[in-house]
């Protein structure tokens, strides 16, 4: 018997169901399959098609270890993945299939169409829930449906979490040695040109990721709820890259969690401190978004969860949306959050919320550009948060914020940036101007600086959002 393990966004040794499950079965071999047409088709970001890379070429050598040899297969288009894992099923003489679900439509009906391709080979495929601690559908309302209200959802994940959270799954033994041997040439052809500055911010491998981890929690978590908000302090994680890729799971963040605080599972929101609760609340958040692209696959389809807001007469204003892109709107902090963004493949949460607002609700710019561009610059780009999020900041989205609240980028700056230091990094030109004026010098101020204007009355901007809204009886 011979069981092939097809890897996607989980590319890990620790943890990995899929992975676990067919090495206890029998002598197992490891696929990828590069489809290098959906990259380009959603235009995913370099950073993170190089990091995919990157990581299959150490999950190589780490899988070597267990004598589970990877082949990694140039499919080039989408439609090619069923078709060219039958051939290696034949190849191989696979009689099992072992892979870890995928949330999003396109990677849904992959995983349909090689199930049902491998049926005909009379090969059994074994589907595992990977990416949430507590799996997509598993939590539902009082009517048996998914909830729509994020802090309802919170409340029975936590109450309910050590029931529905599997254990974690550890590393498997080594396997006999099999007399196939790896064959990951092709990954050579997709070493994209990145940045080095900005691939070194994410080293490579699972070790690296876990401490990570345990660095974050050992150092950062207890203050997490008073700092994650400064955009300067570095006081998050910055474990959304790694888990985007499945190179960590979130069972492993709670599991740290729980070893970190002694405390079980049930216990860890009440007793384990404002920060750990706060932080533990932003994997629920996580998974909620999951949940919500399960239950409603539209989301995938780029169609607003709130269908009326569809009818959202959005501006075409290609100057403004590229000012916007490049960091140049004239708004002190949302073109630093934007340089942040175009040179290090990475973006602060709460600026995150910023520059979303900013263009949906300043420049009334479709939220789908705003996503299309986070995901084609994010290093962590990843459809249900990235979605989740645009849709939170527009307003047309699960549980968003209400519409007439707007975020007004100056007193964001002020509150979360209030040294300037953060807009100092990244918009140089301003560098020099001290105190306050950094976020949002006077017409004469900028130009000295060679800094423009801003591109925008925010004021007047804002008013007129909340009246599109309001004409569209759209709840709040
Ligand atoms: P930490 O603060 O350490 O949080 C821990 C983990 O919790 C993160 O790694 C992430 O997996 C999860 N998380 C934190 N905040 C959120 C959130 N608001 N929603 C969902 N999950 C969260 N996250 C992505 O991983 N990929 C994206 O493409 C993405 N796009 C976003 C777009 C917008 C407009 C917004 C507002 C948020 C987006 N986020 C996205 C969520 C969040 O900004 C990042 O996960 C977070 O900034 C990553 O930094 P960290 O790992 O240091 O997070």
């Amino acid at each position: 018997m011979n069981n092939l393990v097809w890897l996607r966004s989980d590319l890990r040794i620790y943890d990995n169901p899929a992975l676990f499950n067919a090495m206890s079965k029998g002598p197992t071999v490891a696929v990828y399959c590069l489809t290098n047409e959906q990259w380009d088709k959603h235009g995913l970001s370099q950073i993170k098609r190089r990091l995919i890379v990157d990581h299959l070429f150490e999950l190589e050598e780490q899988l070597a270890k267990l004598n589970v040899p990877l082949i990694v297969i140039d499919c080039a288009l989408f439609l090619n993945v069923p078709q060219s894992l039958a051939g290696l099923c034949r190849d191989l003489n696979i009689t099992n299939m072992y892979y870890n679900h995928e949330y999003e439509v396109n990677e849904k009906s992959c995983s349909d169409s090689v199930v049902n391709q491998l049926a005909q080979l009379n090969i059994e495929c074994f589907g595992y829930h990977d990416q949430c601690i507590v799996a997509p559908g598993s939590i539902l309302n009082g009517s048996r449906e998914c909830y729509k209200v994020f802090s309802a959802y919170a409340k029975n994940w936590q109450q309910n979490v050590s029931a529905l959270a599997r254990p974690l799954y550890y590393k498997p033994e080594p396997q006999a040695e099999l007399a196939l041997t790896s064959d990951i040439s092709c990954l050579k052809n997709y070493l994209i040109d990145v940045d080095i500055q900005t691939k070194d911010q994410w080293p490579i491998g699972e070790d690296e990721a876990h401490d990570r981890l345990n660095e974050f929690i050992e150092q950062n978590v207890s203050d997490y709820h008073n700092s994650r908000d400064f955009p300067d302090l570095d006081a998050t994680s910055h474990l959304s890259v790694y888990l985007a890729l499945g190179v960590i799971t979130t069972r492993q963040c709670l599991q740290a969690m729980v070893s970190h605080s002694q405390q079980d599972v049930e216990l860890l929101f009440e007793v384990s401190g404002d920060g750990a609760r706060c932080w533990l609340n932003e994997l629920v958040w996580r998974e909620f978004y999951r949940h919500i692209l399960v239950a409603f696959p539209k989301v995938c389809k780029g169609k607003p969860f709130k269908d009326l807001t569809d009818n959202l007469p959005w501006k075409a204003d290609n100057q403004d949306f590229q000012a916007w892109c490049e960091g140049r709107t004239g708004v002190p902090i949302v073109d630093a959050a934007m340089r942040q963004l175009n040179t290090t493949g990475w973006m602060h949460n709460r600026l995150r919320m910023v520059v979303a607002m900013f263009l949906t609700k300043h420049l009334q710019i479709d939220w789908r550009l705003g996503e299309a561009y986070f995901y084609g610059k994010l290093a962590d780009a990843d459809l249900a948060s990235n979605n989740g999020g645009w849709q939170w900041s527009a307003s047309t989205g699960v549980d968003a914020v209400p519409y007439f609240r707007i975020f007004n980028p100056y007193r964001q700056a002020e509150r979360f940036d209030p040294k300037g230091s953060f807009v100092r990094k990244y918009v140089k030109e301003l560098a020099s101007i001290q105190g306050k004026a950094i976020h949002q010098p006077s017409k004469a101020l900028a130009m000295q600086h060679g800094y423009p204007t801003p591109i925008v009355d925010l004021k007047i901007a804002a008013e007129h959002t909340k009246a599109l809204f309001k004409n569209l009886n759209v709840s709040p």
